[in-house]
C-alpha cells in the first residue's frame, strides 16, 4: 500500500460487530492480512477448522504455550484464545499491515511486545443495543450470553487505554472510518501516540 506496515488490533465487546466490521474492511482492503487465531472453545456450526480457528485440545494448546509459539494469548469467557507469532511476522515482514481481533487483554500484550502496534477499540451505540446484536446473532446459548454482556461492561472500562474507539453505528460509515484511520497510521510513518488521532 505503499505506507508502513502496521499491526492493528481490533478489540470490544461481544456482538458488538468486529468480525462484521472486519470483513467490510477487507473487502475494501484485500492486502490486508488476517492470521487464523487458536482456540479450545468448540466449534459453533457453520465454522471451518483452520478458517475460523485452528480449534485445539486443552494439551495441545498447553504444548504450544509452553513452546513459545503465541505472541499473546488470553483466557476468553471461559476458554483459551491465541495469536501465532509466525503468522503475524510472515506478514509484516513481506510488507502487508496486519489485522488482529483479539480480547482486550491480548491486546494490551501486543502492546507491550509491539509498542508500535495501533489498537482500535469497537463500541457499541449502547449497552442496550450491544445485547440486541448478541441475541440476534443467535449463536450464543443464555448462559454464554450472560457471560458476554457481564464482561462488555469490564471490557468498555479498558478501551481508554485504546489507541483510538470507535462507535459501530451504521455499519458500512464505521467500516469507512476504520480504513481511514488505518490509512493513517499507515502514512504517519510509525509513531501511533502522536496525538492525531
Ligand atoms: P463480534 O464479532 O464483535 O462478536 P459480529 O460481527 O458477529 O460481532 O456481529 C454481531 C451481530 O450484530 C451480527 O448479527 C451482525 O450482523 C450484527 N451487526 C454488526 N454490525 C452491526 C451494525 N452496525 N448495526 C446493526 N447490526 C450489526
Ligand atoms: P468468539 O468465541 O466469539 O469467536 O470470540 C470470543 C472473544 O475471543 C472475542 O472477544 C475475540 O476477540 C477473542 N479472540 C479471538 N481470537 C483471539 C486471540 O487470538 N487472542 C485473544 N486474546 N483473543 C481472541
Amino acid at each position: 500500500m505503499g505506507g508502513t506496515a502496521r499491526l492493528f488490533v481490533i478489540s470490544g465487546p461481544s456482538g458488538v460487530g468486529k468480525g462484521t466490521l472486519v470483513s467490510l474492511v477487507r473487502q475494501i482492503r484485500p492486502d490486508l492480512g488476517l492470521t487464523v487465531s487458536a482456540t479450545t472453545r468448540p466449534p459453533r456450526p457453520g465454522e471451518v477448522s483452520d478458517v475460523s480457528y485452528h480449534f485445539l485440545s486443552e494439551e495441545e494448546f498447553s504444548r504450544r504455550v509452553s513452546a513459545g509459539e503465541f505472541l499473546e494469548w488470553a483466557e476468553v469467557h471461559g476458554h483459551r484464545y491465541g495469536t501465532l507469532k509466525d503468522d503475524v511476522d510472515a506478514m509484516l515482514v513481506s510488507g502487508r499491515s496486519v489485522v488482529l481481533e483479539i480480547d482486550v487483554q491480548g491486546a494490551l500484550k501486543v502492546r507491550k511486545v509491539l509498542p508500535t502496534a495501533v489498537l482500535v477499540f469497537i463500541e457499541p451505540p449502547s449497552l442496550g443495543e450491544l445485547e440486541r446484536r448478541l441475541r440476534g446473532r443467535g449463536t450464543e446459548s443464555e448462559a454464554q450470553i450472560d457471560l458476554r454482556l457481564a464482561n462488555a461492561r469490564r471490557e468498555l472500562e479498558l478501551s481508554a487505554r485504546y489507541d483510538v474507539r470507535l462507535v459501530n453505528d451504521d455499519r458500512d460509515a464505521a467500516a469507512h472510518r476504520l480504513v481511514e484511520v488505518m490509512k493513517a497510521f499507515e502514512t504517519d510513518g510509525g509513531n501511533p501516540h502522536n496525538g492525531s488521532h
